[in-house]
């Protein structure tokens, strides 16, 4: 279900002419599909046809808009199979994860169309006593148009996290997906043209990073980029230029906290799916587990057990499949080596486990805190273990790292205070990356890992801008901001102030509390 919104006719000389790629299977090597790598010029004509319907969509009040979304979302769920084979295609996970991907995708959808209103649609403030003659309201209205650059590990999941959220906000979205995942994105922009084939909801430009780059450059409203934070400041940089703001969701290296009366079960069989599922390409992954001394023996063996259970191929059984970029090999490679090299031990997996194209799982203990298995994100089926004396180490080992995405905790306690001392923007308590699926739940990090929310009310707010509005209902018995200002007004303001504000020390004081609680509670 091609649609080529190409400006150049296919066929012409100058069709001919443009510079293709090709996406590939990277279980087989086998050619998916041959993607136009588009150029500058190419891109800003796509943004200036997306600005062209920007007009139109924010337009359609929020009914009109819900409605949009509700049909896509229709063909979405009904041609579900057929997007998961795109995905599974193009990266290589199995069909079932593709399905897991794309059914989230579908209620995060469905959330976005049907909260918009009420987060976004015009509510009336409180005008406060100083300007208590007026009515005031604030409302958020769309930006405009927004670039969307996305990563290849959910092809659909991720970038729709940003396209969804913007679109029920009233926005078009220009979107550049990654190089390994073009034929995901087409799909996607082709079912949306199919409800409204009239307007440039949503339109693919394609290419390398370069393609990226002009997107940043092309006078979008927000750029909204998913991938590592290397390129994050490099999507940063452009956007300097032209000040157009960014959401960065760069990465991971997400801890996972086990304390001593946890269901260790529970806790391995999580720990087992947060770390190898999608072949550990998963940003909010589990990468690294700190686990209470009295019961990390069990943990690891429990762990795995459940490691040996999982294989990275392309067989029935495969439960993961392989390294959607190849490139990635590398760095699996060299962490598993350097952690080996510092002392740590392979409990399961390790060297000989990360082959050509498939990495097996691999559980790494012993691991010195300050190697490249435990301080980047390794973006692999692999994981380490840590042993902690208590979860007060844990949190400080967490809170260590650079990056600051997800956590996750087991424990038999609620844990809730526990996950407020993570310096994470995302905690899930007895199970992993829970938070992801919680369309209400905004989504973000801190630190590396970016800044900026996707999904949620702060996902939709971040693609809008608040418009603040106030209007004069009576005249003002004082009217400060006029020349015919008099002292005596000056005088009563000066009286008004000082009955407002003016008790203000007189009140009790707080009750005093040590320095040094005041000064843990800012550090945790
Ligand atoms: P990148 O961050 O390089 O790519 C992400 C997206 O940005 C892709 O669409 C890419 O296009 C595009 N891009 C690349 N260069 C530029 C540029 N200069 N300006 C604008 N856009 C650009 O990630 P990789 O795919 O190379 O993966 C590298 C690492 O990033 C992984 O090993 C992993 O650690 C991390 N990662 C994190 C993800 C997350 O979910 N937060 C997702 C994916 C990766 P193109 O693909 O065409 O180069």
């Amino acid at each position: 279900m091609s649609h080529d919104h190409d400006h150049h006719a296919p066929g012409s000389a100058e069709a001919d002419e443009r510079r293709t790629f090709a996406s590939i299977n990277p279980a087989t090597g086998d050619v998916v599909g041959v993607h136009p790598v588009h150029d500058e010029d190419d891109v800003r004509a796509a943004v200036a046809r997306a600005r062209a319907s920007a007009g139109w969509w924010a337009g359609l009040d929020f009914a009109g808009r819900r409605a949009v979304l509700t049909q896509w979302r229709g063909v979405l769920t009904r041609r579900l199979a057929q997007l998961c084979d795109v995905v599974h295609q193009e990266t290589g996970k199995p069909h079932g994860d593709a399905q897991l991907e794309c059914t989230l995708t579908i209620d995060h959808l469905a959330w976005a169309g049907s909260h918009a209103e009420k987060v976004l649609g015009r509510k009336r403030v409180s005008p406060g006593m100083l300007l208590a003659n007026q009515a005031a309201s604030v409302e958020y209205l769309p930006l405009g148009v927004v670039g969307v650059i996305g990563p290849w590990n959910y092809p659909v999941f991720t970038p729709m996290g940003s396209i969804a959220y913007a679109l029920a906000a009233g926005n078009t979205v220009v979107f550049k997906p990654s190089e390994l995942t073009p034929g995901v994105a087409h799909w996607l922009a082709d079912s949306l043209r199919e409800v409204v084939p009239d307007h440039d909801l949503l339109q693919v430009v394609t290419g390398f990073g370069d393609t990226g780059a002009a997107l940043c450059r092309a006078g979008v409203d927000k750029v909204a980029f998913t991938g590592s934070t290397a390129t994050g400041k490099r999507v940063m940089a452009a956007c300097v230029e032209t000040l157009t703001p960014v959401v960065v969701e760069a990465g991971g290296k997400d801890a996972l906290l086990v304390d001593e009366d946890a269901d260790l079960e529970a806790a391995a069989d999580a720990a087992a799916w947060g770390a190898f599922a999608n072949a550990g390409q998963t940003c909010a992954g589990v990468e690294r587990i700190y686990v209470h001394e009295k019961v990390h023996d069990r943990f690891v063996d429990l762990l795995a057990a459940r490691a040996r259970g999982v294989h990275a191929g392309v067989d029935v059984d495969a439960k993961i499949g392989p390294m959607t970029m190849p490139g990635q090999l590398d760095v699996v490679r060299r962490h598993v080596a350097d952690a080996l090299d510092r002392g740590g031990r392979a409990v399961v997996g390790g060297a000989e486990a990360v082959g050509d194209r498939f990495v097996q799982p691999t559980v790494l203990v012993d691991v010195p805190e300050d190697s490249a298995a435990v301080t980047e994100e390794t973006f692999g089926p692999t994981v380490t273990v840590r042993k902690v004396r208590d979860m007060d180490e844990a949190v400080e080992l967490t809170n260590a790292g650079k990056y600051g995405l997800g956590s996750a905790i087991f424990t038999g306690g609620d844990g809730e205070d526990l996950a407020r001392r993570l310096r994470t923007g995302m905690t899930s308590i007895n199970s992993v990356i829970s938070f992801a699926g919680v369309p209400s739940l905004p989504f973000g990090g801190v630190g590396d890992s970016g800044f900026g929310r996707i999904h949620g009310p702060d996902g939709l707010r971040e693609f809008t801008y608040a418009k603040s509005v106030t209007r004069t209902r009576f005249k003002a018995p004082i009217n400060l901001t006029t020349f015919d200002r008099t002292p005596e007004q000056e005088t009563m303001v000066a009286t008004l102030l000082l009955a407002l504000h003016g008790r203000a020390s007189q009140l009790p004081k707080l009750p005093r509390r040590p320095l040094e609680t005041i000064r843990g509670r800012r550090r945790s």
